[in-house]
């Protein structure tokens, strides 16, 4: 029988394959957790008494970093936020499966649907120019709820649960794609820089998506199991897929040495687009033209209620 790497004493059941080594359960959920803690504290991402927002989708990634940051920091000032986007059958089972552990983790929540506050669903992008690229338009529409939430709660950082295979997928992309300007925002932590930007941090920036699953699944954390039905075949998938074939075939280190190279080597010679902010006309949101992306978006399918 092979023992666990770390205690000698009990089974190994997990394989850390960027380390190559075999961990017991218990071993790889303290692992696991004193991994995210260095993280967050080697990039400084979160101050006493500040008021955290963590969005959560009811997907592996940001449900298990809700119930860790409540953990590691018993006394942090937590709110969970919610989006249900109306995609059909997805997003009221990830609304379900996450209300009662919220409930039970004692961390209040903020809900909001877009069908009954706004009176659109993502679906209603399906039929528009847009229809081709709904992952992409999904996400603005994320990003902006999000972030007005957390402005309007008065909350001091916004906490996503993106991966470390997410961030490789977007750096990998905007090198093939030389996005140099999308590069220059690949960061754990994105300060807000106007007073209506609310900072953005990535606790879980180093941990790979499926640590994530290992974790959420020995942990017990209830998690969505349906995937959502619009992103079939999206560039993101694409990528994930041809990274992890370069995983699995020849390099287990490739996704830490891509995101340690990049944010060593790469990042501190990108200057950040100086790009002048003002405030879009229709919602008083920034942006860095005179309508931002949201309001021009919402404005093709219906008009924004008053
Ligand atoms: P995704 O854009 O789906 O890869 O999700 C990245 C991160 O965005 C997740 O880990 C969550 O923190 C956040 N997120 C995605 N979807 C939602 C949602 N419906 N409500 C709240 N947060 C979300
Ligand atoms: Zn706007």
């Amino acid at each position: 029988m092979r023992l666990c790497y770390a205690c000698s004493k009990e089974p190994a059941e997990i394989f850390i394959d960027y380390s190559k080594r075999w961990l017991c359960i218990n071993c790889f959920l303290n692992y696991y957790e004193r991994k995210v803690k260095r993280t967050i504290e080697a990039y400084r991402m979160i101050k006493p008494n500040e008021k955290i927002g963590v969005a959560v989708s009811g997907g592996k990634d940001s449900t298990t970093l809700l119930y860790v940051l409540k953990k590691l920091y018993p006394s942090l000032n937590l709110t969970a936020i919610h989006l249900n986007l109306g995609v059909k059958e997805y997003s009221d089972h990830c609304n379900e499966v996450l209300r009662s552990f919220i409930k039970k983790l004692n961390v209040p929540l903020i809900e909001f649907n877009l069908i009954k506050q706004l009176g659109f669903s993502i679906h209603n992008f399906e039929k528009t120019r847009h229809g081709r690229k709904i992952c992409s338009i999904c996400g603005t529409i994320k990003r902006y709820l999000l972030n007005k939430i957390a402005y309007e709660n008065k909350l001091d950082k916004l906490a996503t649960g993106h991966n470390l295979d997410d961030i490789v997928e977007v750096i990998f992309n905007c090198y093939v794609q030389g996005d140099i300007v999308q590069l220059a925002r690949v960061n754990p932590v994105l300060p807000g820089n106007h007073p209506k930007l609310v900072a953005r941090i990535k606790p879980l920036c180093m941990m790979t998506e499926m640590e994530n699953l290992l974790y959420a699944s020995y942990a017990e954390l209830p998690f969505r199991s349906l995937s959502c039905p619009l992103s079939k075949g999206n560039r993101s998938l694409k990528n994930k897929k041809f990274i992890n074939a370069i995983i699995l075939k020849e390099m287990p280190t490739f996704k830490h040495m891509l995101f340690k190279s990049y944010v060593k080597r790469i990042a501190p010679y990108i200057n950040p687009p100086l790009e002048k902010i003002f405030e879009c006309e229709i919602c008083g949101m920034p942006t860095s033209k005179n309508i931002c992306a949201f309001c021009r978006l919402t404005k093709i399918i219906k008009p924004l209620p008053q």
